[in-house]
C-alpha cells in the first residue's frame, strides 16, 4: 500500500466515524465477500425491553407479578442484557425481587437459581429441554412472541413451566440501509445469533438478510465464521463484543460497534465510532477506493 493511499483512506474513514486500525485493515476491507453480523446490539440497539408477560399455563397458577418477581430475582445475578430488561421491568412495576441462592449462569441458554425455596429456571426452550421441563403448555405463547420478532424467555418454577416473558429489542434505524448497501457491493450478508430461529428469521426478513445462523452458542460463533472461510472466501464479522470477540478475531476483518465492549474494540481491525451499521458498507467502499489508487 502506498502511504498516500492509506492516508487518504484512513482520513475518509475518520470523517465517517470509521476507524481503521492499520493499513492491512484497509486492504482487507477491499476484498471482503461475506459479512457476518451479530444481531443483538449490532443490528438491534441492544436495549431490550419487556413488552409482554404471558401466564396462565394450565399446569401452573403463578400470576404475572409473581412470575416477574421470581424471574427478576434470578436475572438480578446475571450480566445479560435480556436479564437487565427483566430486572428493570420488575422494578418499574414496583416488585421487590427476593434474594437467591445457588445461582447458575448457563451461557446461550439462561439462568437458574433458588428463590424463596423454589427452583426457578429462566431462559430459552433449549434450557427447559436441558432441564427436562415440559413447556408444551407455553408453546402457543412462545411461538406468538417469536413470530413477532420478540425473544421469548420461558420461566419455570419447580420444574413446571409457568409463563413466558416477551422481550423486544428495536432494530437500529440504519440496519436495513446497511444491508442494502452491502448487497450493492456484492457482499453476502449473514446474521449470526444465539437467539431462537423464529425471532432471528423475522428480523432478518425485515432487514433483507438472506442467510441466518441462529441458536448458535457463544462458544461456537468463531467456528461458524471459520466454516464460512473454508472455501477461501474473505469474511468480515461485525459485532458488539457481547459473546462475539472470538468471532471478531477469527474473521479476516473484525468490525466492532463503537458502543460495544472494550474487548471488541481491542480485538477489531475496524471500529465504528458512531455505532452506525452504515459504517460497514462505508468501510468496504473506502477499502476498495484505497486499493484502486494503489494499482
Ligand atoms: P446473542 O447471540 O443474541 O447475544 P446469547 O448467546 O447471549 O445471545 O443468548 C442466546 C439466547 O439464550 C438468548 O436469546 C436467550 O433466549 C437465552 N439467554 C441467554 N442468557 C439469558 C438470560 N440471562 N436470561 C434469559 N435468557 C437468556
Ligand atoms: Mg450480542
Amino acid at each position: 500500500a502506498t502511504p498516500t493511499a492509506v492516508m487518504v483512506g484512513t482520513g475518509l474513514g475518520a470523517r465517517r466515524g470509521v476507524l481503521f486500525k492499520n493499513a492491512i485493515a484497509l486492504e482487507t476491507a477491499a476484498r471482503i465477500e461475506v459479512v457476518v453480523v451479530d444481531k443483538t446490539g449490532t443490528l438491534t440497539k441492544g436495549e431490550p425491553e419487556v413488552t409482554a408477560v404471558v401466564t396462565g399455563s394450565a399446569d401452573s397458577s403463578v400470576g404475572e407479578d409473581e412470575l416477574l418477581r421470581l424471574a427478576a430475582a434470578v436475572e438480578r445475578e446475571s450480566e445479560h442484557p435480556l436479564a437487565k430488561a427483566i430486572v428493570h421491568h420488575a422494578e418499574g412495576r414496583g416488585l421487590d425481587a427476593p434474594r437467591t441462592q445457588r445461582f447458575e449462569n448457563v451461557p446461550g441458554h439462561g439462568a437458574i437459581a433458588e428463590v424463596d425455596g423454589h427452583r426457578v429456571v429462566v431462559g430459552n426452550q433449549r434450557l427447559l429441554d436441558r432441564e427436562g421441563i415440559d413447556a408444551g403448555a407455553m408453546t402457543a405463547g412462545r411461538e406468538q412472541l417469536a413470530g413477532g420478532g420478540q425473544t421469548a424467555i420461558m420461566v419455570a418454577v419447580d420444574g413446571v413451566a409457568a409463563g413466558v416473558i416477551g422481550v423486544a429489542d428495536a432494530v437500529r434505524d440504519t440496519s436495513a440501509a446497511a444491508v442494502a448497501g452491502l448487497h450493492e457491493l456484492g457482499a453476502e450478508v449473514v446474521m449470526l445469533t444465539g437467539d431462537n430461529r423464529a425471532t432471528a428469521h423475522r428480523i432478518a426478513r425485515q432487514l433483507g438478510i438472506d442467510t441466518v445462523l441462529a441458536e448458535v452458542l457463544p462458544k461456537d460463533k468463531a467456528a461458524q465464521v471459520a466454516a464460512l472461510q473454508r472455501d477461501g472466501r474473505r469474511v468480515a464479522m461485525v459485532g458488539d463484543g457481547v459473546n462475539d470477540a472470538p468471532a471478531l478475531a477469527q474473521a479476516d476483518l473484525g468490525i466492532a460497534i463503537g458502543a460495544g465492549t472494550d474487548v471488541a474494540i481491542e480485538t477489531a481491525d475496524v471500529v465504528l465510532m458512531r455505532s452506525d451499521p452504515l459504517g460497514v458498507p462505508a468501510a468496504l467502499r473506502i477499502g476498495r477506493g484505497t486499493l484502486r489508487k494503489m494499482r
